[in-house]
């Protein structure tokens, strides 16, 4: 499923836990559009390895509300618990190559002898299991060896984005101590299975783009460019989100929803359209669509 010359590919892909709410439907918006504008394709992948964080129904409510919307994707959703074998075999790969390495610490041993703080509000890994195990000690976690070399991209929307992971991340998490692929390893791996050559998702996401762009050197996986949009923020600053109990979507308001993502994401759709068919909505966004004229931030205090 590689991607051939220019054709651009796109995805979108939620995490089972919750109801979509206004921030999820940015992202929808703006990756959708940004593909079809460019005559490309748009997947779904479903995000439901992380199984203690998974809402029962959610994925199938999910589904439901982007229908609604009048979402359209290409091909049938990938769901990633379906996926299990692949992130299990890449993991493989990374051991035999010496780049993945058992840990015995704790979130508490971390915690006391991190040297940094780091991205994700977590702390950087100081690196204590790196030359092997610590005697008596058992592999909880399977890592990933990172270096302090610069890794860098032109984000289309936010610029120039750069870091050095062992000194902003340290060794990153692959396989986590309950057993579950980590979101970094699993997300890269299937962005290169589903052919994905550009990804558009939240400002969220910024600071896990640098460990994506490394586990794709690392597994020789092509980088697709990326644009990460302005996320939506209360008057806290805090991203609204399932967390932060953002408002469901209302289907029933569908129109006047997608009227709000567009212009969130800087698109002049004019006065009354919230009032036009979801259809008329789309037809206008398509007609009009006009990347450049996202703000680039990585954050949008709304009301
Ligand atoms: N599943 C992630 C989320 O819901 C998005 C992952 C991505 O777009 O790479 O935040």
């Amino acid at each position: 499923m590689k991607v051939q010359g220019h054709f651009h590919r796109g995805r979108f892909a939620p995490s089972p836990t919750g109801p979509l709410h206004f921030g999820s439907l940015v992202a929808a918006v703006g990756s959708f559009l940004d593909a079809r504008a460019q005559g490309g394709e748009w997947l779904l992948r479903m995000e439901d390895i992380d199984t203690p964080r998974n809402v029962a129904g959610a994925a199938a409510d999910i589904l439901k509300t982007l229908e609604a919307f009048g979402f359209e994707w290409d091909g049938p959703v990938l769901f990633q618990s379906t996926r299990l074998d692949a992130y299990a075999a890449a993991l493989e790969r990374l051991k035999r190559a010496g780049l993945a390495y058992g840990c015995a610490c704790s979130r508490k041993e971390i915690a006391d002898s991190a040297r940094h703080a780091a991205v994700d509000g977590g702390l950087a890994y100081p690196g204590t299991c790196r030359a092997g195990l610590p005697p008596e000690r058992s592999v909880r976690a399977w890592r990933l060896r990172v270096t302090d070399e610069e890794i860098a991209f032109a984000d289309r929307l936010q610029g120039r984005v750069a870091q050095h992971l062992e000194h902003d991340v340290g060794d990153f998490v692959l396989l986590r101590a309950d057993g579950l692929f980590a979101y970094q390893l699993a997300a890269t791996v299937d962005d290169d299975f589903q052919g994905i050559s550009s990804v558009v998702r939240g400002a969220d996401l910024l600071a896990s783009t640098p460990r994506q762009i490394w586990l794709q050197h690392c597994l020789g996986f092509a980088t697709p460019e990326y644009a990460h949009l302005p996320v939506a923020a209360n008057a806290a600053g805090e991203k609204l989100s399932k967390q932060t109990r953002a408002a469901p979507l209302r289907t029933d308001w569908a129109a006047a929803e997608l009227v709000g993502a567009l212009r969130f994401l800087g698109q002049p759709a004019p006065g009354g359209l919230e009032n036009a068919s979801v259809g008329e909505v789309w037809a206008w966004a398509k007609a009009n669509w006009n990347f450049a004229a996202i703000p680039r931030r990585p954050a949008i205090v709304v009301p």
